[in-house]
């Protein structure tokens, strides 16, 4: 079986390029005793992925140079030397970035072909859907709460926003276009949101939360969490989730300048890891899977198709080019039993 896979060909200096990546094919060999394969049909591109192609150690091992990457993938299984498997069952995996594998089960996720669309599974039921569940459990976010998400309409913030409103708080949100703005307002049910880009986030928070806010889901970092220092009231509590302001920065920045109100708010600023979680992805499934059965969260996603247009996803979540979760689909979704 050849399997086409993208490969990380030097390592990106401040913002990606597709330079930086290959497009190559590798021979898959058969299955052996206890091995499955399987075909990719969805993948994840995901910003801490720019992270790991950086030398050096991190909190996840760095991508090596001229090997396969790797990442979330939704995929069927076509061909099973294991118990635990049969051809056309529906699983997740880290093996991504190519469109054919061979695992051991215990690499594999199996998941109900009945919830649609599969890729579901990449965006609000898989790894963003529930660093957004972990993050509200993280800080105990609870009903009557006041909460602002910056990154709001990507694939962790609309899911924050969306489970923060079911459970009663009072939701505010920036991203970067005004169609984002309204996806925000008129799909998530968001009370308010903001476009960052037209004006400051300090003075668009002051407007839009003139006594205060309690909860920070932080997914930006940088003069961001610097307006939303100032912005949170006495107790308040910081989801320290992600920084995508600084991915691609080559020397970091310094540290927000009024830090201090930490103290002088006495703040508690969490870091989160959803990694750490996994042991919990029962609860979300059943929690999360039933809100979105019932109807009651969108899975908002942008998709592009076949593994050359991967590179172009992944860098294209630097510049906002996503609504919801960045999906690429690489193969057609067997017919629903
Ligand atoms: P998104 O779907 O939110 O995609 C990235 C978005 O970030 C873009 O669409 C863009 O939207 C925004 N963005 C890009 N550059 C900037 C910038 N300089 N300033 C402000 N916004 C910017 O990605 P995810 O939902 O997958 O991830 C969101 C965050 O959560 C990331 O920081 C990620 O690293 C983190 N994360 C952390 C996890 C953990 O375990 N701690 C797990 C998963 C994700 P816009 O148009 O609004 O600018």
């Amino acid at each position: 079986m050849i399997s086409r896979e993208i490969r990380l060909a030097s390592r990106p200096k401040g913002i990606p390029n597709a330079g930086n990546f290959l497009l190559a094919q590798s021979e898959v060999r058969p299955p052996e005793e206890h091995q499955v394969m399987v075909r990719n049909l969805f993948m994840s591109v995901d910003p801490y992925m720019r992270g790991r192609m950086n030398e050096g150690k991190s909190y996840v091992p760095s991508f090596e140079l001229g090997e396969v990457l790797d990442g979330g993938a939704v995929g069927e299984v076509i061909e099973s030397n294991a118990g635990e498997f049969k051809p056309g069952d529906i699983v997740t995996s880290n093996y991504g970035w190519r469109e054919y594998f061979v695992a051991a089960p215990k690499e594999l996720h199996r998941v109900s072909p009945e919830t649609q669309p599969l890729s579901v599974y990449l965006g609000a039921l898989g790894m963003t859907g529930m660093t957004a569940w972990a993050g509200l459990n993280l800080v105990e976010v609870k009903a009557g709460d006041v909460i602002y998400i910056s990154g709001a309409a990507g694939a962790v913030g609309n899911v924050a926003g969306q489970l923060a409103k079911l459970r009663g708080c009072r939701v505010i949100g920036s991203a970067g276009s005004i169609e984002k703005v309204l996806f925000l307002r008129d799909e998530c049910g968001f009370d308010v949101a903001f476009d960052y880009k037209v004006g400051s986030v300090a003075d668009q928070l002051t407007i839009e939360a003139p006594s205060g806010i309690d909860v920070y889901f932080d997914n930006v970092g940088g003069e961001t969490l610097e307006a939303a220092l100032t912005a949170l009231r006495e107790h308040g509590r910081i989801i320290a989730c992600g920084g995508i302001s600084g991915y691609n920065e080559e020397k970091p920045r310094p540290g927000p300048s009024n830090l201090f109100n930490v103290t002088t708010k006495r703040l508690t600023m969490k870091g989160l890891i959803v990694r750490d979680w996994m042991d919990r992805r029962s609860e979300f499934e059943k929690e999360v899977g039933g809100y979105f059965r019932e109807g009651k969260l969108k899975n908002k996603e942008t998709v592009v198709h076949g593994i050359d247009q991967a590179v172009g996803a992944f860098i294209g979540l630097f510049s906002g080019k996503n609504i919801g979760k960045m999906i690429v689909k690489l193969g057609e979704p067997p017919e629903r039993r």
